[in-house]
C-alpha cells in the first residue's frame, strides 16, 4: 500500500511530489494521458518566478519532473479510470484494471480545452481544428487561420500563430473582449491578426481538409461562411473530474471544492490543488503553491495531527 498517490504531473502535482518526497513518504505519481499537463503545450513562460528570461513551458515541466525524481518519487505512466473512496485504504483502477491502495491522495488532473459543439468541429479534429496552437501552429505556415474566443488563451493563441500564418482572424461571441488590457493590446498591435468580433461560430466546414467556418452575426443576423485553413478553439477549459464520479464534493462545473485556505476536499485524506479545483487563477504559479499545500496537508494528515489541530486558525468547529 502507498502512503500518498498523486494523480496528475502539472504544476501542481509535480510540486506535491517534490515536496512529499523531500519529506520521505515515496509518493507514486500517475502521469496521465497529458503528461506535464497544459504548460506543455505552450511555448514560452515568461511569468514564473526565477526566470528573468522566460523558460519554455516542456523545459519547466522536464525540470520540475526531475526534481521530484531525484528525491525519491516514482512515476507511473498510466491513468485512473475510477477510484473508491468510500472505506480505507483507498483504491484506485488503473486502465490496465490494476487497483492501487493508499493512505491519501492528491488529486492533480488539471482541466482540458473545452470545444465549441458545433456541427463539423469534432470530426475535424487533425484535419484542421486545433486546442494547441503550440502543437500545431508549425503546419500552418504562409496559411489562414481562424482563432475563436476572447480570453487571454485566444489572444496568446492568436498572436503566437501569426509566427506562422498570413493571416489569423479571432471570432469572438461577442463585443467585448474578455482577455486583459495587455494580452489584448498586444493581438490589437499586430497586423496579422484580423477580427471578427460578435460572431457566433456555427459550422466547421470541412473537406479532405478545414475549409471555412459558419459564422452568424450577432448584430444584423446574417450568416456567412469566413474561409479558413484552420481552426484553433480557446475558449477555456474544463476539469478533469469525470473519473472521480460524483465520489469528491464539486461545484455545478466539476469543480472540486476545497475547505478555504486548505487543499482538504470533503474526504479525508483526500486533498486537491492546481486547475482542477481553481476555475479563478489558473496559473502555474498558483498551481505550484496549492500542490505545497497539498503536500503539506497530507503530510499534517499522514502524521496523525491531521487537520483539525489547524481549525482555530481557519474558524472552523473541531
Ligand atoms: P476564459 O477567460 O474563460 O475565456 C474564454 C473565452 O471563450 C471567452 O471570451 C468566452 O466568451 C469564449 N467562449 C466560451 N465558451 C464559448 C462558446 N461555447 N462559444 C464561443 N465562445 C466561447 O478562458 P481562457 O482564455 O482560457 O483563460 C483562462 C484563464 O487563464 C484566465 O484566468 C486567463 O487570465 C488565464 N490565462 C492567462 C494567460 C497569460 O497570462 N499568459 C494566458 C492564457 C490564459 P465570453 O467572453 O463571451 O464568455
Amino acid at each position: 500500500m502507498y502512503k500518498s498517490i498523486i494523480i496528475g504531473t502539472g504544476p501542481s502535482g509535480l510540486t506535491a511530489a517534490i515536496y512529499l518526497a523531500r519529506a520521505n513518504l515515496s509518493p507514486l505519481v500517475i502521469e496521465g494521458p497529458e503528461p506535464g499537463g497544459q504548460l506543455t503545450t505552450t511555448t514560452e513562460v515568461e511569468n514564473f518566478p526565477g526566470f528573468p528570461n522566460g523558460i519554455l513551458g516542456p523545459e519547466l515541466m522536464a525540470n520540475m519532473r526531475s526534481q521530484a525524481e531525484r528525491f525519491g518519487a516514482a512515476f507511473r505512466s498510466s491513468w485512473v479510470v475510477k477510484v473508491d473512496l468510500s472505506a480505507k485504504p483507498y483504491k484506485l483502477t488503473l486502465e490496465n484494471g490494476e487497483v492501487l491502495e493508499t493512505e491519501t491522495v492528491i488529486l492533480s488532473t488539471g482541466a482540458s480545452a473545452k470545444l465549441l459543439d458545433i456541427p463539423g468541429e469534432k470530426t475535424s479534429i487533425g484535419r484542421g481544428v486545433s486546442t494547441c496552437a503550440t502543437c500545431d501552429g508549425f503546419f500552418f505556415r504562409g496559411k489562414k487561420i481562424i482563432v475563436v474566443g476572447g480570453g487571454d488563451s485566444a489572444m496568446e493563441e492568436a498572436h503566437f500563430l501569426t509566427r506562422f500564418a498570413s493571416e489569423v482572424r479571432v471570432v469572438h461571441r461577442r463585443e467585448e473582449l474578455r482577455a486583459s488590457k495587455i494580452m489584448q493590446d498586444r493581438a490589437r498591435e499586430n497586423e496579422k491578426i484580423v477580427w471578427s468580433l460578435n460572431h457566433t461560430p456555427l459550422e466547421v466546414l470541412c473537406e479532405d481538409r478545414v475549409t471555412g467556418l459558419k459564422v452568424r452575426n450577432n448584430e444584423t443576423g446574417e450568416e456567412e461562411v469566413l474561409e479558413t485553413d484552420g481552426l484553433f478553439v480557446a475558449i477555456g477549459h474544463h476539469p478533469n473530474t469525470a473519473f472521480l464520479e460524483g465520489q469528491v464534493e464539486t461545484d455545478e462545473h466539476g469543480y472540486i471544492l476545497v475547505k478555504p485556505g486548505t487543499t482538504r476536499t470533503n474526504v479525508p485524506g483526500v486533498f486537491a490543488c492546481g486547475d482542477v479545483q481553481d476555475q479563478r487563477y489558473r496559473q502555474a504559479i498558483t498551481a505550484a503553491g496549492s500542490g505545497c499545500m497539498a503536500a503539506l496537508d497530507c503530510e499534517k494528515y499522514l502524521e496523525g495531527e491531521m487537520v483539525h489541530d489547524w481549525s482555530h486558525l481557519l474558524g472552523e468547529k473541531a
